[in-house]
């Protein structure tokens, strides 16, 4: 009962989880170069047939689309995104209408995805880079995209890989580094660490798909607060500590060390 002392045969209260970002993995994990590719190859076919086709889920028809409506992302939720843009995109059509535009004005447009000043900030003064530096075009390079008002290396990445096909990186958003953190592919908490981490194990070719798989299995299966293991198609590769699955909490009772004299 609430309020009264606890007695001896009463279970003492469990110990506070730590945040999963604190977590380590468990389980057996691969040792050799060759067992990270060849469970990583395996994990990757898994994602491919699981999420065939992965796109970026801002709605976007040109890669300054898509390099506002990441800009727009932050801290707010893609639905709310797309459903700004047609709007915004409405009533400045090209990178020369936003360049020219009232900030405040722009504020007012992009209001619910939060954060709006900064953000109507900055995708006028990407309109104005772009315009003054790089002709009205999206650059195609990261270090030319970093100098853009708002674009850090994750929108960088947005825009480069769904925007051209350039594979420049892996972006790395609040659902990558949870999942790349429980699949024991990293085990940074820093984006800019966990994308390095990500580059080293994951060929070139697949960067662009496998952020897009990553952030759908976050979206679909792998929750921040509540993963749902026994339906992941990935619960035989997993050594995540916070695992849901009954596979892992056998193999956590079975990795307790036994008590003297029993
Ligand atoms: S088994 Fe669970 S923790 Fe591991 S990837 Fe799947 S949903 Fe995430």
């Amino acid at each position: 009962m609430a309020g009264e002392p606890a007695t001896g045969s009463e279970k003492r209260p469990r110990p506070k989880r730590k945040p999963v970002a604190e977590r380590k993995p468990v389980g057996k994990q691969p040792r050799t170069k060759r067992e990270r590719e060849e469970r990583f190859a395996e994990i990757e076919r898994i994602l491919e047939e699981t999420y065939p086709n992965p796109q970026c889920a801002l709605h976007h028809r040109n890669p300054w689309e898509l390099l506002v409506a990441t800009i727009l992302s932050a801290q707010c939720t893609d639905e709310r995104v797309n459903m700004v843009t047609p709007e915004l995109f409405a009533k400045y059509p090209t990178v020369r209408a936003l360049a020219e535009a009232n900030v405040e004005e722009v504020a007012q447009v992009i209001r619910s995805t939060g954060f709006f000043n900064n953000k109507a900030k900055n995708i006028v003064g990407a309109a104005r880079r772009i315009l003054d530096a790089f002709g009205g075009e999206v650059p195609r390079t990261m270090e030319e995209l970093l100098t853009v008002p708002g674009a850090a290396r994750k929108t960088a990445n947005v825009v480069l890989g769904s925007g051209y096909g350039i594979a420049s990186g892996v972006v790395v958003d609040t659902h990558v580094q949870r999942v790349a953190r429980r699949l024991a592919f990293t085990s940074e908490v820093d984006p800019v660490k966990i994308e390095r981490d990500l580059m080293a194990i994951v060929p070139q070719d697949h960067w662009i798909n496998f952020s897009h798989e990553l952030i759908l299995h976050g979206r679909a299966l792998c929750f921040a607060r509540k993963p749902n293991c026994p339906a992941c198609p990935l619960d035989a590769l997993c050594f995540a500590a916070d695992k849901t699955s009954a596979e892992v909490a056998v193999e956590k009772k079975a990795a307790k060390p036994a008590r003297k004299g029993r």
